[in-house]
């Protein structure tokens, strides 16, 4: 049976989001941003917490992570390279470990550059990927703790997952990065198309993820510091792809 989420917002610009396995009744949260949303979001779907699933240690992400635990007995799986930093850790996993989800099953992509252990959660048969703060809809996390070029190489992973996978965030920042995209591709049609469906989607109140990575490609310059008119519009034509997107997310910095 295909899985199914629930997405909430919480804090001030986060998402939290279930997924759980109907078949098993398993249900784990990504990230625990904070228990009480995450609890409100389990008692209006009457799912039962066994997992919670960490993309990385920053607080806004794990906060809730110890009452949740202490309520629900849940499992707690987090990156091996930050297991330190994140409380409660039952399971720490790796590039390439495979995590269960009850009948669910997910593939860890290690994806370092805005912290150094982040992780991704790929569910390849559901078609879904939890990215944290790694990839963000027309937009990526700040390079914290890695470098721009590990970055790169990180979004590169995700930007070659299938093209129908539907992409979870942890925040919701897309009206503000497409603001900035438009100063890198004013020109580009894909971005003006997903600026008025964002501009839709908003004003109903709705949140602008999922978001497929073959929509992402098309209209999020992080993703396309490797098109030669993205280069040369910046005045970068012939650099390197990871110099490229240095320069972009160092502009994002400053705007
Ligand atoms: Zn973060």
């Amino acid at each position: 049976m295909p899985a199914q989420t629930r997405l909430f917002p919480c804090r001030s610009d986060n998402y939290g989001v279930l997924l759980h396995d109907p078949e098993t009744g398993a249900t784990a949260s990504i990230d625990a941003p904070e228990a009480a949303a995450v609890e409100t979001a389990l008692k209006a779907t009457g799912w039962k917490l066994t997992d919670i699933l960490v993309t990385h240690h920053h607080a806004d992400h794990t906060d809730g992570i110890m009452e949740l635990k202490e309520k629900y007995k849940c499992r707690v799986v987090a990156p091996a390279a930050e297991a330190a930093q994140i409380p409660g850790v039952d399971l720490t996993v790796r590039e390439g470990d495979k995590v269960e989800v009850g009948k669910l099953s997910a593939n860890v992509i290690e994806t370092p550059g805005h912290t150094n252990g982040h992780i991704a959660y790929w569910f390849h048969a559901d078609k879904l990927a939890f990215v944290g703060d790694t990839l963000f809809s027309i937009g990526c996390g700040r390079v914290i703790e890695g470098t721009p070029g590990m970055m790169w190489r990180s979004l590169l992973k995700l930007r070659d997952l299938p093209d129908d996978t539907d992409i979870y965030c942890g925040h919701e920042y897309t009206a503000a990065n497409i603001k900035f995209a438009k100063t890198i591709e004013p020109d580009n049609m894909d971005l003006a198309a997903r600026e008025a469906e964002v501009t839709r989607q908003l004003a109903k109140g709705e949140p602008t993820i999922p978001v497929t990575i073959g929509e992402e490609k098309k209209s999020n310059p992080f993703l396309r510091a490797d098109v030669a008119g993205v280069a040369a519009g910046i005045g970068m034509a012939g650099k390197e792809a990871s110099q490229v997107f240095a320069e972009i997310r160092a502009r994002k910095n400053k705007f």
